[in-house]
């Protein structure tokens, strides 16, 4: 039997409803269940793909293709469970899928309305091809009130009359905020929130409450009375210094007990977190640290590059080192004159995907500021685009090298991938055609030169990473690049696309055209990243 668990947030958002959901899956795996995570997001885009960064953070994409909310990154890393495109709905795709259907007459004349075709639609989501786990998460984006979630938390609140106590549980997280003039932790936040949940006719059986300090018993009780919920289901979610230790600390507080009572699954053995506190020691005491540059210009939301810097700190602990993550916004190095001193002492350069030519020039710079000096430099698809196009320009002297991405460069090093395989399938691509869902999407595999840096740190020939790009390195430049000491070290299966490039006289130059942080996680890091921390480690202990 499949049970369902709704998390739902209030007060304010970013409260780490993702993470939460993500740790209480962790949790309820390492007692031996296996779970699903599901996002339902409430706003009215199809999918996150064409978002800004600067609006919805990264683009997490799935082996399946799809292009989701950066939640499911924490879905994957915390519980390694495999999302997929039925992992993540969103309203607009919600009203695609029924507008579709009511165009080819599928509704035979009904009157198209949010109750019931809207939250049907939600509802079937959300039971939709489960496969075989004991628990389904689906946490609610947004907060409890906003316009758009209202059908959503209709769905669920319908859910949970139809699956009964017995089959769905509703986790509400809060805020606890403390008042320093008042010398207090206030709790009518939480009151008011949840009296929302409760007026759309959702009794929450259990709250999680985000706070910077220890919640005292008297206001657990008072939270659980006006809240009407147990006060052992009052679950004190304090601030911890790392995400990898919310687990542990939630586990602490009995959130998966109250979970399993909730449901009358209690005498169940208490869950195997070992895992968890090695990594919590091993964050706690490192035995040295890197300082790796993050260059790229989505730098002031660095949830932009989330599964990156995820990937880099899983390197760090692949090497036991604490990594230091400096976001440099690549903007301001476009201009020549700028200064590359921000890069001084670093013991690492990372160039990020992206899109566009503002800050690519600043990346192009970077990327040559790392080949000159040695340090190691790890470029990823537009990042590696870009190092191909700078040592094409430098190093190749070929000097109109460009891409057609931004420019109409004489020798495009880079252009628009308009055919490739998927499978035995053919996909095509017009460079005015739609630009959602569009690019070369979800996993692919590569296959790997022997003996080349990355056969090495791979520790095989054959691989599948995920993509996310439009835009291609142009592999008629192979021999012209390959001569000037840039080797073409992965290809695709058909020979036709470089997939990874590396430098041969270069302690660490490695670029590739896919998104290896997508699938880096805690427990095991991605062998790209531990390899690329490995080297920082050695240039710290050159200088
Ligand atoms: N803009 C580049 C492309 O579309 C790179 C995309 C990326 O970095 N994800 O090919």
């Amino acid at each position: 039997m499949t049970r369902y668990i709704f998390i739902t947030g209030g007060v304010v958002s970013s409260l780490g409803k993702g993470i939460a959901s993500a740790a209480l899956g962790a949790l309820l795996q390492a007692r031996g269940y296996r779970v699903r995570l599901r996002k339902l997001d409430p706003y009215l885009n199809v999918d996150p793909g064409t978002m800004s960064p600067y609006q919805h953070g990264e683009v997490y994409v799935t082996d399946d293709g799809a292009e989701t909310d950066l939640d499911l990154g924490h879905y994957e890393r915390f519980t390694g469970v495999s999302a997929r495109q039925s992992d993540n709905i969103t309203t607009g795709r919600v009203y695609q899928t029924i507008l579709e259907k009511e165009r080819r007459g599928d509704f035979l004349g009904a009157t198209i309305q949010v109750i019931p075709h809207v939250t049907d639609a939600i509802k079937d989501f959300v039971l939709g091809d489960p496969g075989e786990v004991d628990f389904v998460l689906c946490e609610i984006g947004g907060t409890v009130g906003d316009i758009e979630g209202l059908p959503f938390f209709e769905a669920i609140r319908q859910l949970g009359q139809e699956l009964g106590r017995d089959r769905a549980i509703f986790i509400h997280l809060t805020l606890l905020p403390y008042i320093p003039s008042a010398g207090e932790m206030k709790t009518k936040p939480t009151q008011h929130s949840v009296k929302e949940l409760r007026s759309i006719g959702i009794q929450p059986d259990i709250l999680l409450c985000r706070c910077d300090r220890p919640i005292p018993e008297d206001e657990k009780r008072k939270i659980a009375l006006f809240c009407n919920v147990r006060s052992e289901s009052v679950i004190e979610a304090r601030d911890v210094s790392h995400i990898y230790d919310v687990p542990l600390a939630y586990h602490g507080e009995g959130l998966d007990h109250e979970v399993l009572h909730h449901f009358g699954m209690t005498g169940a053995p208490p869950p195997d977190l070992s895992k968890w506190q090695e990594i919590s020691d091993k964050l706690k005491r490192p035995d040295g640290e890197v300082t790796i540059a993050l260059v790229g210009k989505y730098t002031v939301l660095p949830d932009a590059y989330k599964s990156v810097m995820e990937a880099l700190h899983h390197g760090g602990l692949a090497n036991d080192v604490k990594v230091n993550i400096e976001l440099i916004d690549s903007t301001p190095l476009d201009d020549p004159s700028a200064s590359l001193d921000v890069l001084d002492g670093v013991n690492g350069i990372i160039l990020p995907g992206g899109f566009g030519q503002r800050g690519a020039r600043g990346k192009m710079r970077a990327a040559r500021y790392a080949r000159e000096r040695d340090i190691p430099c790890f470029g990823i698809c537009f990042g590696m685009q870009l190092a191909v196009v700078e040592a094409a320009r430098n190093l190749a002297n070929i000097q109109g090298a460009g891409t057609t991405e931004f420019d109409e460069p004489s020798d495009a090093l880079v252009g628009f991938i308009e055919q490739w395989t998927k499978g035995n399938q053919k996909e095509v691509r017009s460079k005015d055609g739609d630009l959602g869902g569009t690019m070369r999407l979800g996993a692919y595999p590569a296959i790997l030169t022997p003996g080349s840096k990355v056969a090495e740190a791979y520790g095989t020939t054959t691989i599948e990473e995920r993509h996310r790009h439009r835009y291609e390195v142009n592999f008629h430049y192979k021999e012209q690049i390959e001569a000037s000491g840039m080797l073409f070290s992965g290809m695709s299966p058909d020979g036709l696309l470089p997939e990874i490039v590396e430098l041969k006289d270069h302690p660490w130059f490695i670029g590739v055209q896919f998104h290896p942080e997508l699938k880096s996680r805690p427990f095991e890091p991605h062998p790209l990243f531990a390899s690329f921390i490995s080297a920082a480690v050695h240039q710290s202990r050159l200088v």
